[in-house]
């Protein structure tokens, strides 16, 4: 029977991190290639390629190395079963949104995983995680998922939660897209492959600003943003996405001067709505845009998508707006 192929792309994170002997502290491996000798097993039953693009703690991943993944499985699309991306668990979920944004309509997976302990350590949950992304790359999934901690999420769904082996990531509003076990179980809500027109689009704006309202939160803030002439806000509110009276002046000012101000919620699992308190109906008749069930992560990913794209403020708020990769509900 024909092994299926799966290229696993390397981005770095702990996954392909060793200890420096003196200080103890984690850093990127020299020769992270080493990694698929470490899985004979896997290469019994997949033929795999192996292509490192950046190796880096993921703090340091930006959108330029987001065009650079998108433009590289872009580059390689039809040539395989599905995709592997090795990264840092700290920024996957910006990752993940990123790419779902730059590649649409997809008719097979892209998994990115990651570990907690490096993968040359006693305990590590790289090994696992490697081979249940590269097993679930091979499976009827088409969408940019994250596989770790026993689940398949939807790459632009999830949240690090939580420095554990078994609770990593959650997908605080959507259920999670499979189970990891013998056999992997798959929930039918996934989108699976058929055949679709991928849609290509890998540039991202990366002039914006997130903020977060905290008590006492100085509205001069916004002004500030507004004077380095950021293109987007991402405002995080309080419960649904209230604001205080006293920032209702700068929404005001953001919309007339074309600058799109997203709001979204400080909740862990939480939803957006701006017509359940005068506080919040104040900021959406201001102009304000609802991120609705969006995490913070892919609205931030998105937002810097879709000024890459328009700068006109109907246009973004519509797509900001609409549901583009499965990021919202509607
Ligand atoms: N700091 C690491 C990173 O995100 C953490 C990890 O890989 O889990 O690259």
């Amino acid at each position: 029977m024909k092994k299926p192929k799966i290229c696993l792309i390397f981005c770095g994170g702990t996954i392909g991190m060793v200890r420096n002997p003196s200080t103890g502290v984690l850093g990127p491996a020299q020769d992270a290639s080493e990694i698929l000798r470490l899985f004979p097993e896997l290469q019994k039953i997949i033929q795999f390629d192996f292509k490192v693009l950046v190796n880096i703690d993921s703090s340091n991943m930006s959108p330029d190395i987001w065009t650079q993944i998108a433009r590289k499985i872009h580059e390689l699309y039809d040539l395989y079963d599905g995709f592997v991306i090795a990264h840092g668990t700290d920024t996957m979920a910006y990752t993940a949104s990123a790419i779902s944004f730059a590649l649409q309509n997809l008719n097979k997976p892209i998994v990115l995983t990651g570990s907690l302990v490096p993968l040359n350590e006693i305990g590590s949950d790289g090994r696992n995680n490697l081979i249940y992304a590269c097993l679930t790359a091979t499976l009827d999934i088409a969408e940019v998922c994250i596989v770790l901690s026993n689940h398949i999420i939807r790459g632009n769904r999830a949240k690090k939660f939580h420095e554990s082996f078994s609770a990593l990531f959650h997908s605080p509003n959507f259920p999670v897209l499979g189970e990891l076990g013998r056999p992997i179980k798959l929930e039918d809500w996934r989108l699976k492959r058929r055949d679709r027109k991928l849609k290509y689009e890998p540039r991202f704006d990366s002039n914006i600003s997130v903020l977060k309202l905290f008590p006492g939160f100085d509205p001069a803030i916004i002004d500030k943003v507004l004077a380095r002439k950021a293109h987007g806000i991402i405002l995080e509110g309080f419960g649904p996405g209230n604001v205080p009276s006293n920032i209702i002046m700068q929404i005001e000012k953001c919309s007339k001067r074309g600058i799109p101000l997203v709001l979204a919620n400080q909740m862990e699992k939480g939803i957006t709505n701006l017509t359940s308190y005068a506080v919040g109906f104040e900021a959406f008749e201001a102009g304000a845009i609802s991120s609705k069930d969006m995490t913070t992560e892919a609205c931030v990913a998105k937002l810097m998508w879709v000024l890459a794209q328009t700068r006109k403020l109907s246009e973004v708020k519509k797509l900001m707006e609409s549901d583009l990769a499965g990021e919202m509900s509607i």
